[in-house]
């Protein structure tokens, strides 16, 4: 492992703790050699408490991976590209389009990498689900994405605040799948989004788009939680259940699960290779289908939340 790049990991939340750190602890590329990070450590890493500093004090320091809330990821985003290195984003790469665009943009004027990353499109059976659609005629779809926010955003209440997404937090991963595996893009058409009456964005939303594509995502269940993507074609019925995990062809379990690496590690490989070959990688495609059901979406007003 004598050729790691370093790489400095931005706030030290769930996602980083439960993926990024071992992700990286076990990467042939990578080498965490910082944290900026107001509160949280890692063992035996070097923190910063302000990006400033730790750019300036760390020049060997190639790539910065931002794991914190969409909001404030932008300043974060900016002062590292500004800085020469390359950035690595969370999903949804930003609050809004527009910034992600001026990411882009910032990158090629810098000539550094920047990749909005998109961990479910890495889960096991997405290439595979991929490759079976190819070529296929979808005479419907439909997506169940249901979970308990309390279990898997305890206390965070910046995904109920403007920009946090709300129920898409979870619901752009399964977007992101779609976008990734369907032969033919869809647009939407309409949406219904139920928002908590005490909170700025939905705990469910249900989309209707062409190509007779519906989606239903919910953040209040509990037991046992669904992350189902089901799929009709002329030539049989095909799903992809536990987040992409699972591939189902003619109601039967395929074999055709055929990824190695988990999700976060294949996201680092990822990584290293736009950075070897100079190039980024910068995909909107699920956040545009958010930004529409914003745009679009029948609000109604649910029962207060609270953690
Ligand atoms: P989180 O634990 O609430 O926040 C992550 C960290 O970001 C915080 O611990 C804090 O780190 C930093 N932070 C929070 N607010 C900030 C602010 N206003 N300014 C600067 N830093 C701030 O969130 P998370 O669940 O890890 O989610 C972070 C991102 O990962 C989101 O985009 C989310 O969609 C994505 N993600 C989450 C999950 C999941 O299961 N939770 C799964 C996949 C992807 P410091 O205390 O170190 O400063």
């Amino acid at each position: 492992m004598a050729d790691r790049q370093n790489l400095a990991l931005v706030g030290i939340g769930k996602i980083a703790v439960d993926q990024h750190v071992p992700a990286l602890a076990a990467s042939p590329d990578w080498q965490l050699a910082a944290t900026v990070s107001r509160a949280g450590t890692v063992d035996g890493v070097e923190v910063f408490t302000s990006m400033e500093t730790m750019l300036e004090a760390r020049p060997d320091i190639t790539t910065v991976s931002l794991a914190i809330p969409p909001v404030p990821r932008f300043a974060y985003a900016q002062a590292a590209l500004r800085a020469g290195r390359h950035v690595m984003l969370e999903k949804p790469p930003g609050a809004t389009l527009a910034e992600v665009h001026a990411l882009r943009a910032l990158a090629a004027e810098q000539g550094v990498t920047l990749y909005t990353t998109w961990h479910s499109r890495m889960a096991h059976a997405v290439a595979p689900a991929k490759a079976w659609l190819a070529g296929k005629t979808i005479t419907r779809a439909h997506i169940t994405w249901r979970e308990d926010v309390r279990k898997w955003h305890p206390g965070q209440d910046w995904v109920f605040e403007p920009g946090g997404m709300g129920v898409f937090d979870p619901g752009i991963n399964a977007l992101s799948i779609l976008t990734e595996i369907l032969p033919a893009p869809v647009h939407l058409q309409s949406a219904e989004l139920e928002f908590p009456a005490n909170r700025q964005t939905p705990i469910a939303a249900r989309l209707h788009f062409s190509g007779n594509v519906t989606a239903d995502f919910d953040w209040r269940q509990t037991g046992p939680q669904t992350w189902d993507m089901e799929f009709d074609t002329t030539a049989g019925p095909m799903a992809l259940r536990m987040g992409g995990n699972v591939l189902e062809i003619g109601g039967q379990p395929s074999q055709g699960e055929n990824t190695i690496m988990d999700e976060y590690p294949a996201l680092y490989a990822r990584m290293a290779e736009l950075v070897a070959a100079g190039r980024s990688e910068v995909d909107l495609a699920p956040m545009v289908h958010v930004a529409d059901a914003l745009t679009l979406g029948k609000r109604i007003v649910t029962d207060a939340f609270h953690f």
